[in-house]
C-alpha cells in the first residue's frame, strides 16, 4: 500500500512533506510533488504535514476521484522521470492563488507540468 499526491499539491508545491518522509521517497517536478509507490512504506507521517490535504492513501482515491488510477499511475511514472528531493524549500509564488482551499479542488489537473524541477 501507498500514499499518493494529489493535484491538490499542483502550482503550491510547499513541500514540508519530503522533511518527515523515512525513505526519502519523494520526486519533484515543475509544479508538483510524488510519491514513489514502491519506496513508500504507508508509514502515514507525510498526511498531516500537507498544507493542502493534497497527500492521500491509496484505499482513499476512490472518494477522491472516480479516476483513481491517473493517481497511482501518474505517482509511480513520474518517480522515476523526476529528481529526488529530501529537504523542504519555499512554496511555489503561485502557492496561494491556487490553493485548494481557495477553489480550485479536483481541477489543478489541467495546469500539471511533466517537466522535472528545475
Ligand atoms: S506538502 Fe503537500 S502541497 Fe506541499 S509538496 Fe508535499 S504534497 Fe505538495
Ligand atoms: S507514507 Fe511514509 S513512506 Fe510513504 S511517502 Fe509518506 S512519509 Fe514517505
Amino acid at each position: 500500500m501507498t500514499f499518493v499526491v494529489s493535484d491538490r499539491c499542483i502550482m503550491c508545491k510547499h513541500t514540508d512533506c519530503v522533511e518527515v518522509c523515512p525513505v526519502d521517497c519523494f520526486y519533484e517536478g515543475e509544479n508538483m510533488m510524488v510519491i514513489d509507490p514502491d519506496e513508500c512504506i504507508d508509514c502515514a507521517l507525510c498526511e498531516p504535514e500537507c498544507p493542502e490535504e493534497s497527500i492521500i492513501h491509496e484505499t482513499e482515491l476512490d472518494y477522491y476521484d472516480k479516476d483513481k488510477e491517473l493517481w497511482l499511475n501518474l505517482n509511480a511514472e513520474f518517480a522515476r522521470k523526476w529528481p529526488n528531493r529530501t529537504e523542504m524549500k519555499d512554496s511555489m509564488p503561485t502557492a496561494d492563488e491556487y490553493s485548494y482551499y481557495r477553489g480550485f479542488e479536483n481541477i489543478k489537473f489541467k495546469y500539471f507540468s511533466p517537466k522535472p524541477a528545475n
